[in-house]
């Protein structure tokens, strides 16, 4: 079934009737039914086939997350502002993938209490956020080279502003990867660990042999200004360097001389919890270099009159990538990550 609504927009409830190959500029809301009520989410999503030719196929997320913004923004804006006359292949803009986290504000979808980026390949069958994920992983990684999943650091911590992908075996995407992450232009390029979770977008996306770029462009819940124009011109360098988009790759960051600095995280020991519970006072900025036993914060217990600040050392050199921004930490809860240059 498929009814019309207001500019254009088809709202779909059975995903095989979405014709991906129409020319054209093509606007949906794609329908999944909630869990316990009756009425559906409906996650946006433009498909655009291109008329100035063939070429290379891209999707882009934003709102995998329903607390990061950057890219909801920024799909948001390329999904009215792309013209199909200019495209030479196809391009799918998702810019709120979990639309209830997006709704709500917050990381999980409050239907299923589910992190999107943990219900990867997803499940048929499952609950609201695990049918889209499927939806996701059945019906849009088949049709692509490349996939873009734009984060930012939601609430609690702040990340130095990168661009990320996974340790890979394969050398060849490892190489298209590193590249393509490059054209974020953001201070860091991050490879981070498999090691954490199972069940990322990415993940999947991956294993399936996309070329594949997560990023962290903001933090606390905000749109960060400077994090939105590499999301945005990020997005669109990476059309560029495909010719899906005629048009030179531009420089974003125009305070920075240094190309993006490739650094690695990849084992679960350079994520370092917090050791109690408490207030976290830093002491760098993120992105800042540390030394090993450097002093990189202190951790107040309130709760303890009589108990200075807890002094926290860097266990290692490298970049302070990661930081507690909110000042609550809990016993456990990841603090500081400290990533090593890698050299290549
Ligand atoms: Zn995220």
């Amino acid at each position: 079934m498929e009814c019309f609504t207001m500019n254009d927009v088809r709202t779909i409830h059975d995903p095989d009737l979405i014709d991906f190959e129409k020319p054209g500029k093509s606007m949906y809301e794609v329908a999944f039914h909630y869990d316990g009520t009756w009425g559906n989410t409906l996650v946006p999503m433009t498909v655009i086939n291109g008329t100035a030719g063939a070429g290379k196929s891209l999707v882009c997320f934003g709102g995998t997350h329903g607390n990061e913004y950057e890219g909801q923004v920024a799909v948001w804006r390329l999904m009215h502002e792309l013209d199909p006359s200019e495209i030479s292949g196809r391009v799918i803009l998702i810019p709120r993938l979990n639309v209830p986290a997006c709704d709500a504000g917050t990381r999980e979808s409050p239907q299923d209490g589910v992190n999107m980026n943990r219900a990867f390949p997803g499940d048929l069958k499952g609950t609201l956020t695990y049918r889209i994920s499927n939806f996701v992983t059945s019906k849009i990684f088949p049709l692509v080279d490349v996939v873009l999943d734009i984060h930012s650091a939601g609430s609690g911590p702040e990340f130095a502003l990168c661009s990320s992908f996974h340790q890979i075996d394969d050398p060849q995407q490892y190489a298209e990867m590193k590249y393509v992450a490059s054209l974020f232009d953001t201070p860091f390029i991050m490879v981070y660990s498999s090691e954490m979770a199972s069940g990322l977008l990415t993940d999947e996306a991956e294993a399936m042999g996309k070329i594949t770029i997560g990023s962290e462009l903001g933090h606390s819940c905000g749109v960060l200004h400077q994090g939105l124009q590499h999301a945005y011109q990020g997005i669109k360098n990476v059309l560029h360097h495909y010719q899906i988009l005629p048009g030179e790759i531009q420089k974003i960051d125009h305070n920075r001389e240094t190309p993006p600095k490739l650094v690695a995280a990849i084992h679960l020991d350079e994520y370092i919890p917090a050791p109690i519970s408490g207030v976290f006072e830093p002491i760098l900025k993120v992105g800042n270099p540390v030394e090993c036993g450097q002093l990189v914060g202190r951790v107040y217990d309130f709760e303890r009159v009589g108990s200075r600040g807890l002094e926290i050392y860097a266990p290692r050199s490298g970049y302070l990538l990661l930081q507690t921004f909110q000042a609550p930490v809990k016993k456990g809860d990841t603090m500081l990550v400290i990533a090593q240059e890698v050299i290549d």
